[in-house]
């Protein structure tokens, strides 16, 4: 059993609460010497639709979405090298909860840290459908920061 997380992951969907996930990871990392894994999961539904695979507009606008995807999540990643921190990134595609999970077995990560809820959920509910499966099904332990945490100094 590994005591120390060397490796984490950070599954970001670009909102405040995966941002303060990110902000909880960087403080962890910082004092336990881990390296970050950044990963965004594009959730391309529309691909399953008849037809969109030959749709020239869709395949434009994918490939702008992953540009803008690899650009955001490059420049969270620089501000952790700059803050000593070892990073990388991974872009997928595919139903968020399965990647982050997959992702997480593939890489061998030794903890999750992720937000309760994002960008498409209602605050009231206790865990976003993506944070619930995740908890259940992720293959090391996963820390939810919540939305109401504390934030130290
Ligand atoms: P729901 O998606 O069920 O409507 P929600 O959007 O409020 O609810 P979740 O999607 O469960 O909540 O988000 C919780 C956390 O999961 C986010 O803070 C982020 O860390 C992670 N997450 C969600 N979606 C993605 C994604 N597409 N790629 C990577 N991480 C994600
Ligand atoms: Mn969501």
């Amino acid at each position: 059993m590994t005591i120390i997380p060397h490796h984490i992951l950070v599954p970001t969907d670009f909102s405040m609460y995966a941002d303060r996930a990110l902000a909880y990871a960087v403080r962890l990392a910082t004092a336990l010497q881990s390296r970050l894994t950044l990963l965004h999961v594009i959730h391309s539904t529309l691909l399953e639709v008849p037809g969109m695979e030959t749709e020239p507009t869709y395949h434009t606008y994918l490939h702008e979405l992953e540009e803008t995807v690899s650009q955001t999540l490059q420049g969270m990643c620089q501000q952790l090298r700059d803050a000593g921190i070892p990073g990388d990134i991974a872009i997928v595609h595919g139903v968020p909860y399965h990647e982050i999970i997959e992702i997480a077995a593939a890489k061998n990560v030794d903890l999750i840290v992720m937000g309760s809820h994002g960008r498409t959920g209602l605050a009231h509910v206790l865990l976003g459908s993506v944070a619930e499966r995740v908890v259940r099904l992720a293959p090391c332990s996963v820390l939810v920061v919540r939305e109401t945490e504390k934030q130290g100094a």
